[in-house]
């Protein structure tokens, strides 16, 4: 299978940050953690989803869609 998105097992940093402005949602999550409750294979785009837990990731519209980002850059 190709490789189209980065893994947890690829952050590089003990933990990873999401914000999300119009939602004011901000955490912060423990790698090891995470890894213990998705797996190591989970996508990065997928987990920011799961993590914001914000009505908007779901929206059909795109431009209604969930702004969650991840504060910096975990991928290699
Ligand atoms: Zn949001």
């Amino acid at each position: 299978m190709p490789r189209d998105a980065f893994t947890l097992a690829d952050a590089r940093e003990p933990t990873i940050e999401i914000v999300c402005q119009p939602c004011g949602r901000r955490g912060s999550y423990n790698v090891e953690r995470l890894i213990a409750k998705y797996g190591p294979d989970v996508k990065l785009p997928d987990l920011k989803a799961i993590l914001a837990d914000c009505e908007k990731t779901r929206s059909f519209s795109i431009y209604d869609r969930c702004k969650v980002r991840f504060v910096r850059s975990y991928e290699p």
